[in-house]
Formats: C-alpha cells, sequence, structure tokens
C-alpha cells in the first residue's frame, strides 16, 4: 500500500475533524491513535491521519513525537504530509507550531513550505496573513483569553516568525486569484531570498483548491482540515486518488451485541437520552455512587448482562446543570470527571470483553478515556451519521473488528443514538 497523503494531527479530535474532511471528499482514511507499531496492518486506504496529542506539550517533545510520525508515514508511501494544526493557530512563541514545522521541513528537504489555518466554512479566513475568526480578528475573538495558547496577534506571518528558525513570508489572496502558477511563481520567489515558508491567504473553498494544488508540488505543508480539503480535492482531480471512500468502512457487519455509553452532560446529550428510553434499555448511574466506589459499575455491568442479549442498551452519567454542579462542588471538577470517566472506560472494557463490537459513545472526554482503555490502534471512518460525527470502524485490533461512533457533547440529533445503531450493522 502507497499512501497518497500522511497527516500529523497535533491532537485527537482536531485529527478526528481531518479525517472526517477526508472521508467527505472521497479519500479512504484511516485515523490512527498515536504513531503505529511499524507492523499494523491497514486495509488499503488513500490516507492516514497519525493522532498526537502535541499541541500544549514541550516544544521538543513535540518535535520528536512529530518526526516519528512522519517517518511512520514516509514508510508507508506518503509523498506529502500535512502537519495539521489548529483552525485558530492555537500556540505560544514557544511552539509547537514553528518548531515542528522546521524539523519535518528539514526531514522532507523541502525549500518552503505552505502554510494556512484557513477553513472559511467554519469561519476561519486568512487576509493578508491575519486570521479572522468569524467577523473578528483572532486577537479579539474569545481565543484571546485561551487558558493555554492565549493568541494576542492575528498576524500569522509574525507569529509564526517568532516560533520559527527560517523567514516567513506570505502569498496574498490576489496573487492567489490570479491562480496556481502566480502562487507557484511567488513561491520560487520567496525562497529564492532564503524565505522557508509562507503563510497564504485563503477566503473562499475555491481558495483551498487552488492552495491543495500547488501544496501538492511540496512533500510538506502546514494548516487546519481546510487545507486538508484543498487536498483532497487536489488528489482527486488529479486522479491519483479514485473518490470511493463513502463506503470504505461499510465492510462486512460485525453483528453482536451493541450497547451506549453517555458521559457527556451537554443539552444535546440530555435530550439523546431522554429520547433513547423509547428505544432501548436505559441505566442512569448515580454519580455520587459511581465516585465513592467500583459497586455501581458492578451493578452497572450487572444490569447490563441481563439485557445485552434482547437489544441494545444505554447506560449514562449524564446529569443536568445543576446536578453536575452540585457534584463537582462537593468532590472537585476533576476529580468528579476523571472518577467518571474511568468508571465508563471500565464498563466499556467489560462490554467489549464480553463480545459487545458496536458502541456509541456520548463524550469527548468519556470517549478519549475509552478509546485508550480499549488500547485501540486506528480507525477507518466511515458513513457520517450526524455532521462530523461518522461511524468508525477499528484497525489492528486483536480482538476482532468494532464499529464505533464518538460524538462529542452537542453533536447529532434528538434519535442520535438510533441513528448512529442504523449505520452501525
Ligand atoms: P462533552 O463532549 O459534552 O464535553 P465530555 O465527555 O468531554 O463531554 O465531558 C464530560 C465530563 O463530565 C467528563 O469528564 C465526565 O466524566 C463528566 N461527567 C459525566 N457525568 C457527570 C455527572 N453526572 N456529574 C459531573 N460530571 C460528569
Amino acid at each position: 500500500m502507497k499512501l497518497s497523503l500522511g497527516c500529523i494531527a497535533d491532537d485527537y479530535t482536531g485529527a478526528s475533524d481531518l479525517a472526517n474532511t477526508l472521508t467527505r471528499q472521497g479519500l479512504r482514511t484511516v485515523q490512527t491513535i498515536g504513531v503505529p507499531p511499524d507492523d499494523l496492518s491497514l486495509p488499503e486506504v488513500d490516507a492516514v491521519v497519525v493522532s498526537l496529542k502535541s499541541r500544549s506539550i514541550q516544544a521538543d517533545v513535540a518535535v520528536e513525537r512529530s518526526r516519528a510520525a512522519e517517518k511512520w508515514l514516509r514508510g508507508r508511501g506518503a509523498g506529502h504530509v500535512l502537519f495539521k494544526i489548529c483552525s485558530t493557530f492555537d500556540s505560544t512563541d514557544a511552539g509547537n507550531i514553528g518548531p515542528v514545522m522546521d524539523a519535518l521541513r528539514a526531514d522532507s528537504g523541502d525549500s518552503i513550505v505552505l502554510v494556512t489555518p484557513a477553513f472559511p466554512e467554519t469561519g476561519r479566513t486568512v487576509y493578508q496573513g491575519n486570521l479572522f475568526v468569524g467577523s473578528v480578528p483572532l486577537n479579539e475573538s474569545p481565543l484571546k483569553d485561551h487558558p493555554l495558547n492565549p493568541m494576542h496577534d492575528s498576524n500569522l506571518v509574525r507569529v509564526l516568525a517568532r516560533q520559527s528558525r527560517t523567514k516567513i513570508g506570505l502569498v496574498d489572496l490576489a496573487t492567489l486569484s490570479r491562480g496556481a502558477e502566480t502562487v507557484r511563481a511567488r513561491l520560487a520567489e520567496l525562497a529564492s531570498n532564503g524565505t522557508g515558508a509562507a503563510v497564504i491567504d485563503a477566503v473562499f473553498d475555491r481558495d483551498l483548491e487552488t492552495i491543495g494544488g500547488v501544496a501538492l508540488d511540496h512533500r510538506l505543508s502546514v494548516g487546519a482540515s481546510g487545507i486538508g480539503l484543498g487536498l483532497a480535492r487536489a488528489l482527486v482531480a488529479s486522479g491519483k486518488v479514485k473518490s470511493g471512500a463513502s463506503g470504505a468502512a461499510s465492510g462486512a457487519p460485525v453483528g453482536g451485541p451493541a450497547a451506549c455509553l453517555a458521559g457527556s452532560c451537554s443539552q444535546a446529550t440530555l435530550a439523546q437520552v431522554a429520547h433513547a428510553e423509547k428505544a432501548m434499555a436505559v441505566l442512569h448511574l448515580d454519580p455520587e455512587q459511581v465516585i465513592a466506589g467500583p459497586g455501581e459499575v458492578q451493578r452497572a455491568l450487572a444490569w447490563a448482562s441481563d439485557r445485552i442479549s434482547n437489544g441494545p442498551i444505554l447506560i449514562a452519567s449524564s446529569s443536568t446543570p445543576d446536578q453536575v454542579a452540585a457534584l463537582q462542588s462537593r468532590h472537585g471538577r476533576d476529580a468528579a470527571g476523571h472518577a467518571i470517566e474511568q468508571a465508563m472506560a471500565d464498563i466499556a472494557e467489560a462490554l467489549v470483553g464480553s463480545g459487545v463490537r458496536r458502541l456509541v459513545i456520548a463524550g469527548g472526554e468519556t470517549s478519549g478515556a475509552a478509546v485508550d482503555r480499549l488500547r485501540i490502534p486506528g480507525f477507518l471512518v466511515g458513513a457520517e451519521i450526524a455532521p462530523g460525527v461518522p461511524v468508525l470502524r477499528t484497525v489492528g485490533v486483536n480482538q476482532g473488528e468494532m464499529l464505533l461512533a464518538l460524538k462529542s457533547g452537542n453533536f447529532g440529533g434528538p434519535e442520535f443514538f438510533s441513528d448512529a445503531l442504523k449505520l452501525m450493522r
């Protein structure tokens, strides 16, 4: 197998977003959790997105992990690698975008790298090198108060220059609007005076397509899911990839019992849990008992084993905002959250151990805890259940293939759990 596109994402949810975007464009895509082992057996795919947690760690560790991911992807034949960053350019003057970009550029041998976090469909646009979030510049957006990466400068040429060892240039919208050849000429001019990276403007989807086409001349690019979309469309347009992802994860049915877990307390999830009561057996955990000890998990597993052979079940810790606030005031927010996440991971592990092969999980952190516990190396991304929530088919697991749906809190319609199970056969 030879990958058409390799991606290194600096966090898990950004990786899923990118993997979903590539799949929607017709690329058969696998998302891996961490750098995969060398012997990971993969189905025939066009793209792999390696998910790291490297956005806010020490720069030298981020560099080391990203280089390992790049090495793995190049080893699988990836001619082009996208370093996937946040569409709001989350970083500090210490990194990690600049240091990782510098290291990957050195490894790839590119003289110049295109950089853009633009993703117009989600309101991220870049003009004259300035990043806008909706209608306001980055430094006036809520990102100015981000707890880890407060963004106080919307000019990405300056932001990146403070993090990188190379000179940073700009390819502006006027140049871009004249077409791919003009962009190529501008990049050649920048490269000839020693500029190693160019921030490129993008305001519309068609800009991403031009950028994607030019980026494929190079071995490395840096950006968010928007440039992923441009790269994917360019790969399909050039015939390097045959657009065929939609059925990729549908594959053979996995069958067996199905279970849903809800650890999200979002409005959407609370409504989805209420709707599920009409379609399946539902157990509401007592969050106080979950924190008290393992008894509540045992109770849930006994309840599940009595019902699972009769149809899907749902186990939920979800509570209303008042109840959540009360629990947090008694135990602390982090301690309560962690205890419930670990209980959900215990339940997921035991259910899979007893034969469950189809698992729907509501809640970003809850999903992360369960996926880590189940030691799932990666997923083939399939049909979309709801915008941003695809069916995932595990790859590289020992205990047989599973289908999962991992939903972050606010996603999905009222019938989400039933909708998911209809697509997960
Ligand atoms: P979302 O995607 O909606 O943010 P997450 O799973 O990421 O959902 O986060 C929900 C957090 O709330 C998790 O840490 C989870 O363990 C915690 N949690 C779940 N149920 C409760 C509850 N009843 N009270 C307090 N915290 C809870």
